[in-house]
């Protein structure tokens, strides 16, 4: 049976999940969040913090699109971003890559100075990983970090009424994607966010200490929310209209004559945060000086994800990015 037939990406990691399954001692949180969550000393002391993500040269960059810089910092942030969504603080990193034969070492070394100011920036050392020659190109970052438990939110906090927050607006990398797609070239603004995204360390202190649930938004809100439903057994409603989206997102769009809800909803690698957050806690949060946006609101209707469209009409969320699918 091929991956796609059982429902993706997804899918596979719940059955490997299910072989995987034993006991586990001093784990917080094992599989199933964006990042492990493991306990190594007594309470209250934090909790260590374990991700890791590949990136894969064609699927995740091309090389005549980015630079070796550009690639080593994605690279950086997506974990980063996966550290970010815990409410915890990235330290420790490991990068392991696959090189063909011909790989020039000047782009390598570049690679690694990408991926040296992400680290600098965010007080990260670079502590080893591994070398091997491969037919594609690929880097595998594995990222450790720690979280103190009143900042710890995972996926399954989310509660019934609690409103439904982004960091910042929508659909500008898969905008950009679909511009470089066509052999032109996107705004500044759009390949930045395409090439160079940057995870939201900055404004985790706020969030984590007052939000409920949070996941980043890597492959698409609309499967984030879906992933934060399925395990907090609620459901949720998101405001369409309430949606951030840039005017440069909507202008792409309007040039491919699609809705730049599409974009928004189901193109990946934002990087933002989605949170969940009480009305009470919301009140605080609002005297915090970041940007966000209130997207809708948790309902106890579990497993009922829905969009409301600006005309007041209710469907089913559906869509977001699986590999396989
Ligand atoms: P994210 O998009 O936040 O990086 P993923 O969707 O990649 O998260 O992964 C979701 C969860 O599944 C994580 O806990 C991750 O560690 C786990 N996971 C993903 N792939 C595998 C795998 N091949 N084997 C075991 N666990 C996996
Ligand atoms: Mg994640």
């Amino acid at each position: 049976m091929d991956i796609k037939t059982i429902g993706g990406e997804f899918a596979l990691i719940d059955r490997l999940h299910g072989i995987v399954a034993t006991q586990q001692v001093n784990v917080i949180k094992g599989i199933g969040d964006d990042a492990a969550v493991l306990r190594v000393a007594p309470e209250p002391a934090p909790y260590l913090l374990v991700t890791t993500d590949i990136l894969v040269d064609g699927r995740h960059f091309r090389r005549n699109w980015a630079t070796a810089e550009q690639i080593g910092i994605k690279a950086a942030e997506c974990n980063i971003s996966d550290i970010a969504a815990m409410g915890g603080r990235p330290q420790w990193m490991f990068t392991s890559i696959v090189l063909p034969a011909d790989t020039q070492v000047d782009w390598i070394e570049a690679l690694y100075r990408g991926i040296r100011q992400s680290c600098n920036t965010r007080g990260i050392a670079l502590l080893g990983g591994d070398t091997t020659q491969g037919e594609l190109f690929s880097i595998t970052i594995t990222l450790l970090g720690s979280v103190s438990q009143d900042h710890l939110c995972l996926r399954s906090h989310a509660q019934a009424d609690d409103y439904i927050m982004v960091t910042g607006t929508l659909g500008a990398s898969a905008a950009a994607l679909m511009v470089l797609e066509t052999g032109s070239k996107p705004s500044q603004y759009l390949l930045e966010k395409h090439l160079t995204p940057r995870s939201r360390m900055d404004i985790v202190d706020c969030i984590a200490p007052v939000a409920n649930a949070m996941i980043d938004i890597s492959d698409g809100l609309a499967a984030e929310i879906h992933h934060i439903c399925q395990q907090s057994h609620v459901g949720a409603q998101i405001q369409a209209s309430m949606i951030p989206i840039h005017p440069d997102v909507k202008n792409i769009a309007a040039n491919h004559k699609i809705p730049p809800l599409e974009l928004a909803l189901g193109g990946g690698e934002d990087f933002e945060l989605l949170f969940t957050i009480s009305a009470e806690n919301k009140a605080l949060l609002d005297k915090c000086d970041i940007g966000y946006y209130n997207i809708g609101r948790i309902t106890k209707h579990k497993d009922q994800i829905l969009l409301i469209t600006p005309e007041g009409v209710q469907k089913p969320l559906v869509g977001g990015y699986n590999h396989f699918r």
